[in-house]
This record gives structure tokens, sequence and C-alpha cells, in this order.
């Protein structure tokens, strides 16, 4: 059986959670506060974890009511399924998997679903149903383990560009077209180039929350995970490291093309892009996650736990998007058919 963390409140033994308001762990019974950065229940926790290495599950016991909590092995916090109590996997936070920093939850989970009935607001195809039916089948806040990666980049670009102009010489329209060989070369240095370090998460979805702003990130300390779900990471460092370059050689990329926008059109003919690697970095990222139900379909949406960045996919319905299309059609004919007016009244 692995250790299990709970946070106790020093005053009346209520169950400590990270309140985003005070940004402090709030008791709810006495309102005491106390800074996470600092607060410490004195008691040690042994870390000797049996070995997990083939076993997918790991059962854990709830120290305030005794009920089993099962967990995969990724798993760092979580809640006891019968009496709610936050708890850490301390095993899965600390030693060599001790992340280095963290952004601690900048919105709970009012602001969440607030957010979430706004991006609702004003989607004329959404199915009526959708708002009423729909139901939250589950919300959570989930810090997800992410690595972030230092780097720099020195490109060469070469590109072939063309500038056009058109005058008139008597009856002659004259284009004139210059073309040119250009050269760019120059160094690029990226900082907390961040890759979703969990299997769990897809990678699309938490790249779409992006941007996470690293001036929040704060050491680590188990006690922000307190009420929130964490996961440990489950894609190493160095099997990450290849998206990063990738996203790197992206961004280089398009720093050097946007340098061409003075030329009518610039096509690059060549390109060599040599990276350094730096210092790389084991960070959590606070976002919440929304699963919503609808007629048989999971819809999920997230939202950046920091800045409130809220993304998801929504259902369209058929019946209002043809009669849109149709509003559209409609409405083209009649332009036509008014300019096919405006001719036969010139004629
Ligand atoms: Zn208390
Ligand atoms: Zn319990």
């Amino acid at each position: 059986m692995s250790e299990l963390k709970e946070y106790k409140c020093p005053n009346c033994s209520g169950r400590l959670e990270f309140d985003t308001k005070s940004q402090k762990l709030k008791c709810p019974y006495c309102d005491g506060t106390f800074d996470p950065d600092i607060f410490d229940d004195g008691k040690q926790y042994d870390l000797n974890v049996e070995k997990w290495e083939d076993a997918d599950y790991l059962v854990y016991s709830c120290k305030s009511c005794g009920g089993t909590i099962m967990a995969d092995k990724d798993t760092a916090a979580s809640k006891c399924p019968y009496c709610d109590s936050p708890v850490v996997m301390i095993g899965n936070v600390s030693g060599d998997l001790k992340p280095k920093r963290i952004i601690p939850f900048k919105y709970d989970k009012e602001q969440a679903k607030e957010e979430y009935r706004k991006h609702l607001k004003g989607k004329v195809l959404l199915p009526k149903a959708f708002r009423s039916e729909a139901a939250f089948e589950e919300i959570k806040g989930i810090y997800v383990p992410f690595w972030l990666f230092d780097g720099k980049a020195n490109a060469k670009m070469w590109f072939d560009a063309t500038r056009s102009h058109t005058h008139r010489e008597g009856d002659y329209e004259v284009t004139e077209t210059r073309y040119y060989k250009l050269f760019r070369s120059g160094s690029i240095e990226f900082a907390h180039v961040p890759v979703d370090a969990s299997e769990k998460i897809d990678d699309e979805l938490s790249q779409s929350v992006e941007p996470f702003d690293s001036k929040g990130l704060k050491d680590f300390n188990d006690n922000y995970l307190a009420g929130y779900f964490a996961d440990r990471y489950s894609v190493s460092a160095k099997d990450s490291v290849d998206i990063a370059d990738e996203r790197i050689m992206n961004s280089t990329r398009h720093m050097f093309d946007s340098t061409t926008s003075h030329y009518d059109t610039a096509v690059p003919s060549a390109s060599s892009i040599h990276l350094m690697h730096g210092r790389q970095e084991y960070v959590m990222y606070p976002m919440w996650m929304m699963n919503v139900r609808y007629k048989d379909k999971r819809y999920v949406f997230a939202m950046n736990g920091q800045t409130g960045k809220f993304v998801g996919d929504l259902p369209v319905d058929t019946m209002k998007s043809r009669f849109i299309a149709l509003g559209v059609f409609l409405l083209a004919t009649i332009v036509v058919a008014l300019l096919q007016l405006l001719a036969i009244g010139v004629k």
C-alpha cells in the first residue's frame, strides 16, 4: 500500500483545499488560511512504495474514512470517492518525481462553469436541447505535467522573392517585375517551450489552451495540489524533446518568413536550422476539463486554469445549419437578381 498525504486544518482538523481567490490553503470550517509555500503538517511520509512497474492500479486507504481509493500508477492527486477528502500520492511528487515548479489555479470551478455558459452564448447553430439537456458529466481541475525546454536556433534561410508594379505607357499597361534572391540569417532564443508530459491528455487539447504565462511559476509544493487532481509525467523528457524541437523549428521558420512581408511574393528555396538544447524543467500547469454528454456523444471542453482561455467542440444542429445555408443562398440570389435589374436599367 502506498502513502497518501492529507491536508488537515491545524485549528479544527477540517479538510484544507487550495483556494484560488486567496491563493492560500483554506479551511472551509473555521476560515483559517495557510501559506502553501510554508505550510507543513509536521508528519513524516513513508516514501518506500511497493514496486509498481507491472501494476496499473494502486490501492490506497483513506485516512479520514478508511475507504478504498483506487488510482492508476500515474495519479499524483485525487479525492476520496466516499468522503471527498483531497489526497496526494506523495510518492508521485517527491524525490526524482518532484516537479520543479507549478502554476497554481487562478480560476475556480464556478468560474469554469461560468466560462462554459459564456462559450455557449451566441452560438446560433447550437441545438436548443444542448443547453438544457446537456449535463456536466464531469468537471475536474487537473494539474497537467509539462516539460519546458529552453533552446536556441541558429538559422539561415534563402527565399526567391518578387516585387511588381504596373504603370501606363500610352495605350499600354506595363507590369514590371523584379526578382530577388533573399538571404536571412540569425539566431533566436526560446525559453519555456511546453510539451504535455501526460499520455492521458490529448496533446492537441493541451496545446489549444496555451499559452500559459511562465511568470506565474512558483517553486513546487505539494500543498498546491490539495483539492485538485494531478498526474505525474508518463512521457519522459527524452521522449518529449522531439516535439519541442519541432515547435522551435516551426516558430523559427515563421519568424524568418515574416521578415519578407514587404515583398509581393517570397518562397523559401533553402534553409538550414541548427538547434542547441538548453535547460529542461518539469512543471505542472492548471487546466479545467469538462465532459458534457449530449445524445450519447461526449463533448470535451477545457479551460486554462491560469488565464481562463476556453476551448471546446460543440454539436451543430443540422436543421438550423441547413436553414442558415438556405438563408445565405436566398440572399445571394436576391443580390444577383438586383444586379441584373440594375444592368437592365443601365441598358
Ligand atoms: Zn479549520
Ligand atoms: Zn475518505
